[in-house]
C-alpha cells in the first residue's frame, strides 16, 4: 500500500497532472485526401487499434477516404481500417498536416492524432496535451503582444478555463471542443517563445468563483468604458459575470465607432420587430434620439439592443442613435458583446503595472485563481 502512494506521489511530482483534450480540426471543412508529414519526434502508426508502422521524422503519410475506411499509405505499404491513429513515441513530437482538396494553409500540431469518416469525409482529431492546447489557442485568441508577458499568463489561464469547463462540449461527436469560433480558435501549436513561458508558468491553474466551481470566463475585445451582466445579453445571471465600469480601454483602438444606415433600412427593420406604420422613422422625427450614457439592455420602442447589434452587424450594444442628414447614425463605443474580461482594458492594465491575478479579479467579481487539482470535482467522464 505504502509504495501505491509513493508511486502516485511520484507520478505527481515527476508528470504532474497530464491532462489531454480531443480537438476536431477543421471541422467545416470538407476533407477527403491529407499528407501527414512528420516534423519532430517519431510516431507509431495503430490501425484499428493494432501496432502497424513506425514512422521516423520528415516521412509522410498520405491518407485517404475510401467509403467508411481510412486509406494510409506509406512509401510502398498500404493501410485499410475504420480508424488510425498516429501516437508520438518521444518527448516532443509534431506533425505538419496538409490537407490536398481544399486551399487551407499546412499547419503544424503537437502530440497525436486520429482519423476516421463519417459521411461527409474524413474526421480528424488531434488528441493533444492540454497545456500544448492552451498554448496554442493563445496564440490564435490574444495575438502578438510584445514585452507584456502577464498579458499572457491572462488569456492563458482564461483558455484552459474554458477548456476544461466545455470539456464535454462536443462528447456526443466523439470529442471534446472544435478548433473555430464556436469553442476556441485552435490553428496549430504555438511558435512564441512568450506565449510558451505563460503558459508553463501558470500552468494549471483555472478560475473559480466563490464556490469553488470553475467560471465561464466570457471576454471581448473592448467593453467601450462599462462591461455588461451577463444575464443582460444571454439571460443566466452569475455571481462573476457582473457589469463594472472599465477605464482602461477608454483610449484604444476600437473604443469608438459608427455606423450609418438609411432610414429605408431603418424601417425596414422595425418593420421586422412587429411594429406599426406609426412608428417608421422619418427624417427630423426623434423616434431615433436615443442616448446610453450606461450600457442598457433595451433601446428605442423597447426594442434589445442585442436585436439592433445583431440586425445591423454593430461592433457592440453600447451605442447612441441619432438622425443626422436622412441617414440613421449609430454611435457606438467598445467592441463585442462586453461580458467578462475587456482585453484591450486588460492589457493596458499589465502596461501600468498591474499583474494577471489583478486583472482577472478586476473584470471577474468575486474569483480565485486554483490548480485545477484542487478543485473537489473531476470535469472529466
Ligand atoms: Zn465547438
Ligand atoms: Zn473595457
Amino acid at each position: 500500500m505504502k509504495f501505491y502512494f509513493l508511486f502516485v506521489f511520484l507520478t505527481i511530482v515527476v508528470f504532474g497532472f497530464s491532462v489531454h483534450i480531443d480537438v476536431r480540426l477543421l471541422n467545416h471543412k470538407q476533407l477527403n485526401r491529407m499528407e501527414i508529414s512528420i516534423h519532430a519526434g517519431k510516431y507509431t502508426l495503430f490501425t484499428d487499434n493494432e501496432k502497424s508502422y513506425e514512422i521516423e521524422k520528415n516521412q509522410s503519410v498520405f491518407v485517404s477516404k475510401d467509403g467508411d475506411f481510412v486509406s494510409v499509405t506509406i512509401g510502398s505499404n498500404v493501410f485499410k481500417s475504420t480508424q488510425i491513429n498516429l501516437k508520438g513515441s518521444s518527448f516532443i513530437n509534431v506533425f505538419r498536416l496538409i490537407p490536398k482538396e481544399t486551399n487551407l494553409k499546412d499547419l503544424l500540431y503537437d502530440d497525436d492524432l486520429i482519423i476516421k469518416t463519417d459521411s461527409n469525409g474524413l474526421v480528424v482529431i488531434n488528441h493533444v496535451d492540454l497545456e500544448h492546447y492552451v498554448a496554442g489557442v493563445v496564440q490564435s485568441e490574444a495575438g502578438i503582444v510584445k514585452d507584456q508577458l502577464e498579458y499572457y499568463y491572462v488569456q492563458a489561464i482564461i483558455s484552459r478555463t474554458y477548456a476544461l469547463v466545455n470539456y464535454l462540449k462536443h462528447n456526443t461527436e466523439g470529442y471534446n471542443l472544435c478548433d473555430n469560433e464556436h469553442c476556441q480558435v485552435y490553428k496549430g501549436r504555438n511558435r512564441n517563445a512568450d506565449i510558451s513561458r505563460a503558459v508553463a508558468k501558470t500552468s494549471g491553474v483555472v478560475i473559480v468563483d466563490e464556490n469553488m466551481q470553475m467560471i465561464s470566463a466570457a471576454f471581448h475585445a473592448n467593453c467601450g468604458g462599462q462591461t455588461v451582466n451577463s444575464e443582460d445579453i444571454w439571460t443566466i445571471p452569475t455571481s462573476y459575470l457582473k457589469a463594472i465600469s472599465d477605464s482602461f480601454c477608454l483610449n484604444q483602438s476600437g473604443a469608438l465607432w459608427t455606423k450609418k444606415v438609411s432610414l429605408k433600412e431603418y424601417n425596414a427593420f422595425l418593420l421586422t420587430q412587429q411594429l406599426s406604420e406609426t412608428v417608421f422613422v422619418k427624417s427630423g422625427e426623434n423616434t431615433v434620439l436615443f442616448s446610453q450614457p450606461q450600457r442598457k439592455i433595451v433601446g428605442p420602442h423597447q426594442i434589445p439592443l442585442k436585436t439592433f447589434r445583431t440586425y445591423f452587424d454593430l461592433r457592440s450594444t453600447f451605442f447612441d442613435i441619432a438622425l443626422e442628414d436622412n441617414k440613421v447614425v449609430f454611435k457606438g463605443k467598445g467592441y463585442g458583446h462586453g461580458v467578462g474580461l475587456c482585453q484591450q482594458g486588460a492589457l493596458e492594465m499589465i502596461r501600468k503595472g498591474y499583474d494577471y491575478k489583478d486583472v482577472i479579479q478586476f473584470y471577474y467579481t468575486k474569483v480565485d485563481l486554483v490548480h485545477y487539482s484542487q478543485l473537489k470535482y473531476n470535469f472529466m467522464p
